[in-house]
Formats: C-alpha cells, structure tokens, sequence
C-alpha cells in the first residue's frame, strides 16, 4: 500500500521474497517483474548492532577481545564456511564455545522469542535453539536462498495482475458465511481458519498476533539495513523496517514501521502465527477429520486452513497443489488441460 507520504509499505508487517522453488517463481513470473534484493538484519545487543543470524562480523562487533580466538576455535572445530545449530555450542564440552553459544542465546534469542510468543524463559525450550544457526562465515545474508527477490511495483501490484482475468470476481470484505449461506456444496478452496470454519466447535486454535505502528521521518535513510531487530525483553516491540530499503523506492522521505507482538483474540485481531504445541496440532487434527466427513468437497489450504506457518512461496505452493486438487471434483471435460 502505498501511505499518505507516497511510500510504499506492507501493511501487514515486512514481507520479503524468497525460495528455492523454480515452479514457484515461474509461476509469479507470469505476473510481476522482480527486483533483486538481499535481505540483511541487524540486532541492537547491548548498544552495539550486529548482523543476524548471527555470524563472524557479529563476533567481531560484540566480543571485539575475544573475537579472533573464538573465530580460530569454531572454524578448527566445526569448520569454515559452516552453519551450526547455536544448541550445538551450549551443548559443547569446551567451555569458551559453551559460553559463546549462552551468549548468542541470552542476547538474540531469548528475548526476542518471549516477546515473540508471549512466553516467559521457562517455558522455552532449549530445543528449539537446534535450528537458531550460528554461521562461521562472513555471509550476513538473512536468506540462503537462491531467489530472493520484491516484486518491482509492490505486492498489491502482482495480485492485481493475477486477478485481472474474465473468470474471476474479487469479493473484499465478505465472509464466507455471506456467500450461499456459508458452508459450501460446491467444490471450494477455503483460506480461513478451520476453527472459525467449524465455528470453533472444538474450541478455538491459539495463533499470536502482531500489531504495526508506523512512524514517517522527515529524513531520506533512518536504518543501516531494512529490518532492525530489538532483543530486549524490557522494549515491547520486536522489530523495526524501513520500507524504502526493501522496495528500493526513491524518496526525500521515509517511513518506518515497529512490530509489536500481543495475543491474538477471535474476531478482533488478525491471526499471525499460529502455535503450534501438542494439544494445539491434536485439536487441529480433529478439525481435518471433522472437515473430511463433513464437508469432503471444500480444501482447506494455506497456513489458517492447515494451521502451519507458511512463507510465501509455500503459500504459492499449497495454492498450485489445491488447484489441481479441486479438479477431481469437475467433469473432465471441464478440466484445463494444463492442469488435469
Ligand atoms: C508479520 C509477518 C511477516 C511475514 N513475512 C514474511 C516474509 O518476509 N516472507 C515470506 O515468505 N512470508 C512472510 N510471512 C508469511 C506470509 O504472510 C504468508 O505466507 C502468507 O500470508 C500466507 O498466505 P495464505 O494465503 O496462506 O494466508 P493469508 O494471507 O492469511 O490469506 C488468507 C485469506 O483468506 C481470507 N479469509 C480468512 N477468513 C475468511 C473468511 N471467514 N471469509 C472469507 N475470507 C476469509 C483472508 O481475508 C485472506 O485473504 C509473514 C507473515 C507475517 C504474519
């Protein structure tokens, strides 16, 4: 959406490209031009910021006497140009990379993910660390995927372009429910959530929440890279992105935007990450099963209807998968060639 300034922003919180999916690029290809854009984060860790994931330079700028000793200490142990799990250094037998990896813990990552998910320390297991990486290189690229990419006019662009076809009618602002009095007797995709589907019949699915403040700053830059990543627990917010820096857009001005996590509460907030825990997947089982006898004509799809943090391209991906899906409903003759 393009603000009351002229800048271009996401509305809904950064969203950056990436993936490892030619099929998927192909097929936005068909709708957008691209920018090429790598993205890069920092974090704000006691007054200094250093690049995450975590890395050599981030080393460097936080343990500045220690640096080049510990930098000769992973890579004779883990090698160069490695990524590890930060788990694996608390795991360690040496002391020096044990603290190293508590370091990288206690400082980028515990606070930001208490923020994140409304959690207190106790609750968060150490496990989860087996996939915070600890790159033993100099890459600073939050990506390693081969694509990474903004569409050259911006989101709302791309979908326009996506949904100029004869065929289809846009609908906004209708609920499901509006439409042939709700569950539907012919073959649909729905991207909601199951749970509101069901009318949460049993019980509601827990997903976090976001809210996004805006500020416009009458400067040209504000941040030394888009995203900006604060870690304290004591400052409420996660993270803060300067648009222009992601689109590439020209201006005498810009805009930031700060992320504030808070609890998501049915019908009032936007559902942004879903939590998935034991009982919370289980539930969202019952829901399937529920769904396959009684409305075995409507595909779930996307990360409400699967109950799944999606990235876009997997989004991209399920959408395919649903379309293909939803033709063994049709008549053959009814079916596009390219996709029966
Ligand atoms: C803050 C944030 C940042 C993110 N950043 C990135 C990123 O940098 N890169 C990346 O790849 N991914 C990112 N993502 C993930 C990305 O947003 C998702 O991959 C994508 O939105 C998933 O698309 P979807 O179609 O599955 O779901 P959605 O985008 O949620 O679409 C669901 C659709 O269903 C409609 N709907 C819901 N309920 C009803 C109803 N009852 N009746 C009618 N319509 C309904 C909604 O209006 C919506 O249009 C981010 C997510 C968040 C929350």
């Amino acid at each position: 959406m393009i603000n009351e300034h002229g800048i271009l922003v996401h509305s809904y919180g950064p969203h950056i490209f990436h993936t490892r999916r030619q099929k998927v690029v192909d097929f936005l290809s068909r709708f957008t031009a691209w920018r090429s854009y790598e993205h890069r984060v920092m974090a704000l860790i006691e007054g200094r910021l250093a690049p995450v994931p975590f890395n050599l330079t981030s080393l460097e700028i936080c343990l500045p006497d220690k640096a080049l000793k510990l930098a000769k200490l992973l890579t004779d142990t883990f090698g160069k140009d490695t990524s590890i799990p930060i788990l694996s250094l608390r795991q360690h037998d040496n002391i020096a990379l044990r603290e190293l990896g508590n370091f990288v813990y206690s400082r980028i990552f515990l606070g930001y993910t208490q923020k994140q998910w409304g959690l207190s320390p106790e609750e968060i297991s150490p496990a989860v660390t087996a996939r915070v990486p600890f790159r033993i290189s100099h890459d600073d690229r939050y990506f390693t995927d081969f694509f990474q990419a903004m569409p050259k006019a911006g989101y709302t662009s791309m979908f326009e372009s996506m949904l100029s076809h004869p065929e289809i009618t846009v609908m906004l602002d209708t609920a499901f429910t509006d439409i042939a009095g709700g569950h539907a007797s012919l073959p649909c995709i729905h991207t909601g959530a199951i749970d509101e589907y069901f009318d949460f019949s049993l019980d509601s699915l827990p997903y976090r929440s976001a809210r996004f403040e805006f500020q416009h700053l009458r400067q040209q830059r504000h941040l030394p890279v888009a995203v900006v990543n604060e870690p304290d627990s004591d400052i409420p917010h996660t993270r803060v992105c300067e648009y222009r820096l992601l689109t590439g857009q020209d201006a005498p001005e810009t805009t930031v935007g700060i992320e504030f996590p808070c609890a998501h509460l049915p019908g009032k907030t936007q559902q942004s990450y879903p939590v998935r825990t034991e009982a919370s997947v289980a539930r969202y089982k019952e829901y399937k099963k529920m769904a396959r006898t009684r409305t075995p004509q409507t595909i779930f799809c996307g990360r409400l209807g699967s109950f799944c943090y999606y990235n876009m391209d997997d989004a991209v991906l399920a959408g395919m998968g649903a379309a293909k899906a939803i033709l063994r409903f049709l008549p053959p003759r009814n079916r596009p060639p390219d996709l029966g």
